[in-house]
């Protein structure tokens, strides 16, 4: 059983004025009120971020970082502010930390590819857990498979937390890499990031955190937690889709070679030579989406505008509620009870396959994710074929939970 501690929700929390500023939050399903509860798949837009993008494409676009012409200057000065409002939110003054990437998937494919061709080699060790997304294995195995790295997994106890002695021990001579989420998109588990930064440097180990179910639930600080590497997706934090930001250290960016090659990431180019632009650009082969950029950018300021501190407690509230609320319905089990808990809930009805609850649920206008969510190897530690999460963003309300309760015990009268 969970020991989740009751947060009340923060004052000044207007949850009715927020919602407004949710467009698709109008919306009806089958005649239904839309309950959005997959905000762990890709978060809902405010209006300030569709009409930042819109903004654009409507006074100033012009392609960037080429054109000495008002257009493209404006454009460009708007998504290299969109860089400051980015690497301000994680926490790092340097603006040249931050590349961004079409999501947090190619993020960590940027630093297998780049970082771990050049500086790892046949043996060296990558140490991930049991509870990462595909996004955070995958890349890992190509570059096994390339260069011959070994993969070591770290396991998760039944309450979907990492087992820490067992973590601390695969940490040994041949570990270059500790590769781990920050936050399980499945399970919910928050990982103790600053420990595991803290134990990897002591024995010298790079430390890349995934925090694409992070950034939106929680303050997070790349500088105090001394992390080399930080990656996240921009659409769960209420941004746009094909833009995603990988943080790392300035010195790591500078010492890594280019991974994609093409227009923006040169300062020449002749068939005998190419010289590399400086960092972050060096990386950004190609013209990036910048109109995204700048929805991203206008998504963190919303954020911050609402404070993450008041949207965490608003969340921890919902997930208190939504625990003991699920946790009184007739055979339902929760997968991930973790102490530290973000709000993500899944769970499985004993006998009912989870598909099933899907499309029942979507009938009363309840939006849930169903499947494996991207984490096969966790599906299998558990023990089930797939479940359902319901996972919370700042809009959502207690009356929500109340209607995904609901929708559950019309699923249980269908199935008897
Ligand atoms: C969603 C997610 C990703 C991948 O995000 P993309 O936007 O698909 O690249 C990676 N890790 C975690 C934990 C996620 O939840």
């Amino acid at each position: 059983m969970t020991a989740l501690a009751a947060v009340k929700p923060a004052a000044g929390f207007d949850i009715d004025r927020i919602r407004a500023d949710f467009p698709i939050l109008a919306e009806k399903v089958y005649g239904k009120p839309l309950v959005f509860l997959d905000s762990g798949a890709s978060a809902q837009k405010p209006r300030v971020v569709i009409d930042a993008m819109t903004r654009l494409l409507e006074h100033s676009y012009a392609n960037v970082h080429r054109g000495i012409y008002s257009l493209s200057q404006s454009a460009t000065d708007q998504f290299e502010k969109a860089r400051d409002i980015v690497a301000r939110f994680i926490g790092t003054p340097d603006s040249r930390e931050i590349v961004f990437t079409r999501n947090a998937t190619e993020a960590i494919n940027l630093v297998a590819y780049s970082w771990g061709q050049a500086f790892l080699k046949a043996g060296d060790e990558v140490l991930i857990s049991h509870m990462e997304h595909h996004a955070n294995i995958v890349p890992w195995q190509l570059l096994r498979d390339r260069i011959g790295i070994v993969l070591k997994v770290a396991p998760v106890n039944d309450a979907g937390e990492l087992i820490w002695d067992e973590f601390v021990k695969l940490i040994g001579p041949r570990t270059k890499l500790v590769a781990i989420t920050h936050v399980s998109n499945t399970l919910g588990t928050i990982v103790p990031v600053a420990d595991v930064v803290r134990v990897a440097h002591e024995k010298d180990v790079k430390v890349l955190i995934d925090g694409s179910q992070a950034v939106q639930h929680m303050h997070v600080d790349v500088k105090a937690l001394d992390v080399d590497f930080y990656a996240f997706t921009g659409h769960k934090l209420y941004g746009p889709t094909g833009i995603g930001v990988l943080y790392a250290k300035a010195a790591l960016l500078e010492a890594m070679p280019p991974w994609q090659g093409g227009g923006d990431m040169i300062l020449s180019v002749t068939f005998e030579k190419t010289e590399y632009n400086d960092i972050p650009h060096k990386f950004e082969a190609g013209t990036p989406a910048f109109v995204e950029a700048v929805g991203l950018g206008a998504a963190i300021e919303y954020v911050q505008s609402i404070g993450l501190e008041a949207i965490a407690a608003h969340e921890h509230d919902l997930l208190v509620y939504a625990t003991e609320r699920l946790q009184a319905i007739n055979s339902l089990r929760i997968i991930g009870n973790a102490k530290d808990k973000a709000g993500v809930i899944s769970f499985v009805l004993e006998g009912i396959h989870p598909h099933d609850i899907g499309t029942i649920l979507d009938r009363e206008g309840i939006a849930v994710r169903v499947g494996q969510h991207c984490a096969h190897p966790l599906m299998e530690r558990f023990g089930v074929p797939a479940t359902v999460r319901a996972s919370f963003g700042l809009y959502n309300t207690r009356a929500e939970v109340d209607a995904l309760c609901a929708g559950l015990q019309r699923v249980r009268e269908i199935f008897g």
